[in-house]
Parts: structure tokens; sequence; C-alpha cells
């Protein structure tokens, strides 16, 4: 919990900017999560500097999100602050040819810029819903295609360091879903990718084309957080799901997608408990059918207590 002096020098910072005790569920594509004691979204860099320097000094924890659409937030919600960077909206073309997105940016406006500007290299990643700052953590891609080969630089802003600091692509140490050895407490503020000349045509149909195959293997009318669990070495998480007879599985609101058994859906009501269960319950039932151990793509926030 926050104590009242805490708040204020939060509100001193950031104004109507944060908010308390707002539900979670309003801020993950599952619609479910708890209340995070105060919930940021700063304006610029300067207000998030701030923010972590209130952080700091008040000790309290910081989560940063980005669009949520990875994070399973549990029923009790999240201590401290979480923070997101959604006013982080600079997108532009630059030279290579490259294009700069700061961390707010959306996966269509990473997509409309490259149709718009003929540029090809992150078609791949037309589907993948989130904001940059998601993508860059996760490592996010389809297949053998990861944000890791077309990353540049990354920005990131900590506590510490008055300036942002810029990490070439050869210090950052991608792995399968996600990165590691950013600076601790780093926040990514921002990105540069690196694409190709070729034509608005071209890049749009492949876009269209990877979409349309997303739509008719992926559960995307009901509210979720894509692949729950990564995929073990050499096999997917969803073909042995299905091995194990759990497709249509549900217990609460929450249930395993026939459409794509590595989904879990939000059918109505669910509560972070249900899909914890299932969660559990796929781990059990695939480690006793195949001897494989699922672990977990989505990251789960939050109290458990
Ligand atoms: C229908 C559907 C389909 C999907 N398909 C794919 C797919 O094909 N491939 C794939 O890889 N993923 C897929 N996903 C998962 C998701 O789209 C990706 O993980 C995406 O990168 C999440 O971005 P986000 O902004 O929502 O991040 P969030 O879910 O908000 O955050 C993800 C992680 O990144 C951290 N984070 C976010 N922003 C920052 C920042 N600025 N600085 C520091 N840390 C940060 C968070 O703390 C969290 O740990 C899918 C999800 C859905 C719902």
């Amino acid at each position: 919990m926050i104590d009242a002096s805490a708040r204020d020098d939060l509100s001193k910072v950031l104004g109507e900017r944060v908010q308390f005790d707002v539900p979670m569920s309003r801020h993950t594509s599952l619609r479910i999560g708890g209340p995070a004691d105060a919930f940021a979204t700063p304006a610029d860099r300067s207000e998030l500097r701030a923010l972590l320097g209130v952080c700091r000094d008040r000790r309290l924890h910081l989560t940063v999100i980005g669009a949520g659409f990875n994070c399973l937030v549990t029923d009790q919600g999240i201590d401290g602050v979480v923070v997101t960077l959604r006013k982080f909206r600079g997108l532009e073309e630059r030279s290579g040819p490259s294009i700069y997105a700061e961390a707010g940016v959306s996966h269509s406006a990473v997509t409309r810029l490259c149709v718009e500007r003929g540029l090809s290299g992150m078609e791949f990643a037309a589907g993948i819903p989130g904001t940059v700052g998601g993508w860059i953590m996760m490592n996010a891609g389809i297949g053998v295609r990861e944000l890791k080969d077309v990353t540049l630089e990354v920005g990131v802003v900590t506590p510490e360091a008055p300036e942002e600091v810029t990490l070439a692509r050869s210090v950052l140490d991608f792995r399968y879903r996600e990165l590691r050895g950013l600076p601790e407490h780093g926040v990514v503020v921002s990105a540069r990718f690196s694409l190709e000349p070729s034509s608005r045509d071209q890049v749009k149909a492949e876009v269209n084309r990877l979409l349309a195959h997303r739509s008719s293997t992926q559960p995307l009318d009901v509210p979720s957080c894509g692949s729950v669990f990564r995929n073990p070495e050499g096999d997917f998480a969803g073909r042995l799901i299905e091995a194990a007879g759990l497709s249509g599985e549900r217990i609460g609101g929450a249930e395993f997608s026939d459409v794509h058994a590595n989904f879990i859906a939000n059918v109505g009501g669910a509560r972070a408990a249900d899909v914890l269960a299932l969660i559990e319950c796929a781990r059990t039932r695939v480690r006793d059918a195949s001897g494989v151990e699922l672990q977990t793509e989505v990251h789960v926030i939050g109290r458990s207590e």
C-alpha cells in the first residue's frame, strides 16, 4: 500500500497522470486483474525520471507495462506503482532506412508506417499486439523471426542516470521471448529498427497475408494474452496441451481455446485464479502425458495473497 505522504509526492510529480486503486482489468488484454495501488502515465522523459526518483526514495515497488497483452495480473492486484508509457508516441522514419519508435507506439502504428513508406523487414510483427516497449522486452516474434533481428538500438531511462542511455544491439542479450541485461530498474523508452526499401504494395500484401493467417489460427474475438506457455525446444506447447486432452477445458470463466490450444480465453467473468488453476492443470497433465515441463510465457504480476 502507498501511504498518504508518498501519494502526495506522486501527485506532485504527475498531477492527474497518476491515479490510485486502479483496476488492472482495464489495462490487460485478458480483462483480468485486481487494483494497482497507483497507475502512472508520465507525459515525457522528465516526468518518468521524476517518477522513478520518487519510487526509489519512497521504496515503492515499480512495475512497467506496455499494453498488457502478455500480462496476467492477480486478483489481489499490484503493490506500488504501475507505469505505462502510452504517452510516448514518437514515431519517424530515419536514415538507413530505419524507424525510430518510442516505447508507447502501438504495433499497428509501426505497421502503418512501414506500409506507407514501403519499408520491409517488420511485416512478421504486424499482428503481434502491444507496444514497442513490450515487443522489445518480450523479443516478440513468430516462427524464426524475432524483434532482435531488426533492432539496432534501445533507449533506456533509469533512476540513476540523468540522461537516457542508448544501448546498441551488440550489448543487448535477446533470448527466446525475453531481453536480459538492461540496467537495473531500466525502462525502455525507445528503439530503432533496421528496415529495407521495398514497395508499399509488397509490404502491404505480406502484412495482409500474415494477418489473414493469424485470424484463421487464433481466437482473436475473445480476451486472451496470446500464448500462455513458451514452446519447448523442438515442440509446440499447443500440440502438447491438445495431446493432453485439454482443448476446451474450462475452469470458472477461463478456457483453453479449441482454436489454438496454447491460448487461454476469458469467456466471461474469469478471475486470475481461474487462469492460474488452468495453467497448473496443463502443467500437470502435460508432464504426466509427455514428461515435458511447460514454462509460462505470460508474465504473472501482482500480489499472491
Ligand atoms: C491475440 C494475441 C496474439 C499474440 N501473438 C503473439 C505472437 O505471435 N508472438 C509473440 O511474441 N507474442 C504474441 N502475443 C503476446 C504479446 O502480444 C507480446 O508479448 C507483446 O510484445 C506484448 O506487448 P505489450 O506492450 O502489451 O507488453 P506487456 O504485456 O504490457 O508487457 C510485457 C512485458 O514487458 C515489460 N515491459 C513492457 N513495456 C516495457 C518498457 N517500456 N520498459 C520495460 N519493460 C517493459 C512488462 O513489464 C512485461 O514484463 C500475443 C498476444 C495476444 C493477446
